[in-house]
Parts: C-alpha cells; structure tokens; sequence
C-alpha cells in the first residue's frame, strides 16, 4: 500500500458558537509521511484532525485535498480514512480478529481475503495468540494495538490518531510509542497523530507540527523543532531553557561564573541559549551554587545560581545526592546551543 497525500489550503474553523478554534491553515503531507500534530490542550489538535477526517467542514474557502481529490465536501466514510481515537471504540463483545475485520466485511472483501489481511495485522500488532478474545477482556495496550489494527485493515493509506496512548499510564505508553510507530511505518501508511505530549511527538514523527491557539507555530523534524525553535514560547513547550551571557574569544566563553570551551562559535559578545542537558556537570569552568535539586530516580534536576543571580537548570545522574550550597563546576555541549530557526 503507499499512503495518500494531504493538502489542507486555508483550513478555519468557527463552531456554531463562535469559538474560533482554528485559524486559516495551510499544510501538505507527503505519501506515507507521519506527521504529529503538538500543542497544548485547547489548541485546534482535534479540530484540525476532525477537518482532514470529514467529521466536521472546514469554514467557506478552505479546501481539503486527499490524493489529488478535493474531498472538503465529502463526509467521513467517501473520504477512505482510519480513525485511532483516546477511546477505543471497539465492538466489546466481538472478538479480537472480528474487530480487525470488521471494516473489510462491510467494504464486502471476500472471506479468503479478508482471513489473510487480518492474520497480517494481528501478527504485525503482536495479537495472533489472542485473536479469538473478546476485547472486552484485553488490557487498555492490547485494546489500543487493535484499534490501530482495525483502522489500518482496509488500505486506506491515510490513518489519523487522536491521543490513542494519552489513557494509558506512563509505562504502557512508551512501550506502545515505539509500537505504534512500527506499525504504521511496515504498512505503509500516511499518519496525522494528535498529541500533547512533547516525548511522544518528538518519537514518533517524521515532521512535527506544533500548535499554538488555532495557528502553526512551526513546522519541522523532531531535532528542528528542539535544537531550532522559531520563538521562546516554542523553546519552553519542550522544557527549561537556559541562557547565559558572556563574550567567545577563540572558542572560549567566558562570564561572570567562569570561562568554558565552546569550540565552534563565533567570537564576541553572545548569550548562549541551551537545554538543561546540554549543561555538563563538572566538564567545565563555569562555577555554580545549587539552589535546590530534584530526585527524580534516573537522574537529579539541580537548580543552579551563579554569583551575578544568573540561574540555570542542569541535570545530574541521580546516584550521588546533591543538596543546597553544593558547589558545581559546568561546561556546555557546544552541539546542544539552540539556534533561532530563522538566524
Ligand atoms: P485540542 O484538541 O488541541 O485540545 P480542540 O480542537 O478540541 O483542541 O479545541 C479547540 C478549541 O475549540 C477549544 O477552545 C475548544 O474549547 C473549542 N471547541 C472544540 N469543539 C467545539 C465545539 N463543538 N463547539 C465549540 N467550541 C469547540
Ligand atoms: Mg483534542
């Protein structure tokens, strides 16, 4: 199967109320690309998916084009589409293969056909041995591993995931990331994925669109988006930035703290913005006071102060335990200074 292309030109939308939960958007999706669609909740995630599936109308001059085939008119069942929702809205009493073929008997796929798609796709979701169970009796993992089974059976070459992993607790959900992804990439198809969860998005996608209040706030891959954000509201919805200001002389940084190499970047006076990670402790000479610090299992968030109140966040493995006063030493990975996408 190769998985359709989108083209979504000038997609608004005004709910009947008047909210304005999308404003005029122009996206295009290549065959068999997965695209996650980030933001923060209330944001027009879903509003946008439910405007590629044909749930919902885009308003009057957005345009929606799937595979060459203007389709903004079309309702959801003309538009060949999956649906993978939070919940999983499976036939609780059917079987495990009942449901992934469920879509093919009514498509009218011949027995014999429909028996060797469906062993495809319970092999490729791991649920061969369960095939016969009611899914009523599956965990929330297994449930989800046949909705997404369901939805990619009939060769729709276009699947959309609204939230599929956000009811399921932490543990499950990052094993069934690396799955899901699998799945949809050894099938071949295009996917939009809804998220709000930044590890997720930046796991699974090949671009990653994030969102912010109806808009697209940039478009990229995952390392884009992280090492590049277009503006700081972007650089925090991945987590703490720190930023520190001082003058580079030949590769040497040098500020009120310390001085420290950062091969590679230009002389003169600079700030140079990082994530906590690109802080190393103890592999350089910038001195730092911790203020507090987190444990947090596999590694220890220590909020720093520098002798001019400068304030950065770091983090150290978690084994040896830090406490306020600690002096600290830090370097910085010159591969990890975020850049401005648009300098
Ligand atoms: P997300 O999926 O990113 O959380 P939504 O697309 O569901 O966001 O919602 C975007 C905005 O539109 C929110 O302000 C939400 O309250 C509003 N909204 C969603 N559905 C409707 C609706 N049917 N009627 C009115 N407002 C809605
Ligand atoms: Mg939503």
């Amino acid at each position: 199967m190769t998985g359709k292309t989108l083209q979504l030109t000038r997609c608004s939308k005004t709910y009947p109320d008047g909210t304005r939960a999308l404003e005029p958007v122009d996206l295009t999706i290549a065959a068999g690309e997965v695209v996650v669609l980030l933001g923060p909740s209330g944001c027009g995630k879903t509003t946008l998916l439910r405007l590629v599936a044909g749930l919902d109308r885009p308003d009057a001059g957005g345009r929606v084009v799937l595979d060459g085939l203007d389709v903004t008119a079309h309702p959801i069942e003309k538009r060949g589409v999956g649906m993978v929702f939070q919940s999983y809205a499976l036939f609780p009493h059917m079987s495990v293969a009942g449901n992934i073929g469920y879509g093919l008997r009514v498509q009218g796929w011949s027995r014999a056909k429909r028996k060797a798609r469906v062993d495809e796709l319970l092999a490729t979701a791991r649920l061969t041995e369960l095939a016969g169970r009611r899914v009523d009796q599956l965990s929330g993992g297994q449930r989800q591993r046949v909705a997404l089974a369901r939805a990619l059976a009939p060769r729709s070459g276009m699947i959309l995931l609204d939230e599929p992993l956000t009811a399921l607790d932490a543990g499950l959900r990052e094993g069934l990331r690396a799955e899901i992804a699998a799945m949809i990439r050894d099938q071949g198809a295009t996917a939009v994925y809804v998220t709000h969860d930044q590890a997720e998005a930046l796991t699974l996608a090949d671009r990653l669109v994030v969102m912010n209040r109806g808009t697209i706030a940039q478009i990229g891959t995952p390392r884009e988006v992280y090492y590049r954000p277009a503006s700081d509201y972007i650089a925090g919805f991945f987590g703490p930035v720190n930023r520190l200001s001082g003058t580079i002389e030949d590769g040497i940084f040098a500020t009120a703290t310390g001085t420290t190499p950062v091969p590679g970047q230009p002389d003169g006076a600079t700030t140079l913005a990082f994530r906590p990670e690109a802080a190393i402790v103890g592999g350089g000479g910038l001195r730092f006071q911790v203020a507090t610090s987190l444990f947090e299992g596999v590694r220890q968030r220590l909020d720093l102060e520098g002798p001019a109140g400068e304030r950065l966040v770091a983090y150290a493995p978690g084994a040896r335990p830090y406490a306020p006063g600690d002096e600290v030493t830090l370097g910085i990975d010159p591969d990890g200074l975020l850049t401005s996408s648009d300098g």
